[in-house]
Formats: structure tokens, C-alpha cells, sequence
């Protein structure tokens, strides 16, 4: 077995290994960025454009556009289609950088077998209602810490922080957000270092 560069802590490492085998089932290389969308097939997660939702009344979709757009990210349909496929549905205010996220949370959601805890309805339909997941606490923090996990490897992460790259430069490498190379960063608790190089966070 290759000797994976880890970050400190059990539960990160094993966040880092499960994130790992990600990237290795996707054959992406060590520091490149990974495309969730292509690894979305995989997990049998069929993405479909907000536009396609229907039953949605117009104040619902103003809603969760407008005001509400900050509330949700995405979410995965519970019931599958016949061909066992489910619907993911991000928002598509978001952009890019911030989906990719949400989605390859979906995708570590199937790839580490989480069971919903609950169900919710989120829209009605003629045909009946759609329903959305919900899962434990617990697999939440799993699922978007391997998701970033394997969005923003440890060892490249750490390499890019050495050679004195800025969140900001990091982020566009791998399509993320800054946000979430900042999670990162201090998750592996490569936060001091990180600030130490950029003490002026207007800077990075
Ligand atoms: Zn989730």
C-alpha cells in the first residue's frame, strides 16, 4: 500500500483514507482537482437543473432563489427512478466553486453508505410528493469532511502551503471555494502555518 501523506487525528485520517479511495475510484492524480460531476454516475446520483423541478409553486421558486437561496445548497431525492438512479438537486445560484461541494457531499453520502435518519417533503408533485434526505448528525460531519476531503487532498494541500499559495490561489486550482480551502486548512491543522505566511487575511 502506498504511504498516503495523513493529517493528525483519527477521525481525519480516516476521513483523509475513505477520501483517498475517492480520488483513486475517480483516477485522478494526486494534486489535481476532482470533478464531482463525473464521479456523480457512479454513485448512481443523477443531477438535474432546478429548472426541471416541477409542482414548484412560483412563490416557492422565487423563494428558493431569492431570499431563501442561502438556505439550501442541495439534496438528493429518497426515491429512487426505476432505473435506481436519484435525482440531486443543487441550487443554481450557487456557481461552480461552492456546488462542487454540495455535490461530492451527495457522493460520499452513497459511497459510505449512509442511511437517511428521516424524511422530509420539500415539493409536491401531481404524481405525489418528493421527498428529500435527511441523515444523523454524524454521517453529515463524515460526508462534507471526506467530501472536501477528497475535493482538497491533505498532501497536495500541504505541499501548496509550503510553497507559500494563498487560499484564494489553492481554491482555483481545485475548483472549490475559498471557504472550504479555509476549512480544510484548519481541519488538518494547517491553520497556523497557513497564517503565519499570510498574516493579512485581506491578502489571501
Ligand atoms: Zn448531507
Amino acid at each position: 500500500m502506498v504511504d498516503h501523506e495523513l493529517p493528525p487525528g483519527d477521525k481525519w485520517r480516516q476521513f483523509e483514507l475513505q477520501a483517498l479511495g475517492f480520488r483513486d475510484f475517480a483516477g485522478v492524480r494526486t494534486d489535481a482537482a476532482l470533478d464531482p460531476f463525473r464521479l456523480a454516475k457512479f454513485a448512481n446520483l443523477l443531477v438535474v437543473s432546478f429548472d426541471q423541478i416541477k409542482g414548484l409553486s412560483s412563490e416557492a421558486r422565487v423563494h428558493l432563489l431569492g431570499a431563501g437561496s442561502e438556505k439550501w445548497s442541495g439534496g438528493a431525492c429518497s426515491r429512487p427512478l426505476p432505473d435506481g438512479r436519484r435525482i440531486v438537486i443543487l441550487n443554481p445560484n450557487h456557481g461552480r466553486m461552492r456546488t462542487n461541494a454540495t455535490l461530492m457531499e451527495e457522493i460520499s453520502h452513497v459511497f459510505l453508505g449512509h442511511q437517511p435518519s428521516r424524511l422530509k417533503v420539500v415539493a409536491e408533485t401531481e404524481g405525489g410528493r418528493t421527498i428529500s434526505r435527511d441523515y444523523r448528525k454524524a454521517d453529515e460531519e463524515a460526508a462534507y469532511a471526506t467530501g472536501a476531503a477528497a475535493l482538497v487532498p491533505f498532501g497536495a494541500l500541504r505541499r501548496f502551503v509550503f510553497e507559500g499559495r494563498t487560499a484564494l490561489e489553492i481554491a482555483k486550482h481545485f475548483y472549490v471555494s475559498r471557504e472550504l480551502v479555509e476549512y480544510r486548512l484548519k481541519v488538518t491543522r494547517l491553520w497556523a502555518t497557513y497564517r503565519a505566511a499570510h498574516p493579512d487575511p485581506k491578502k489571501t
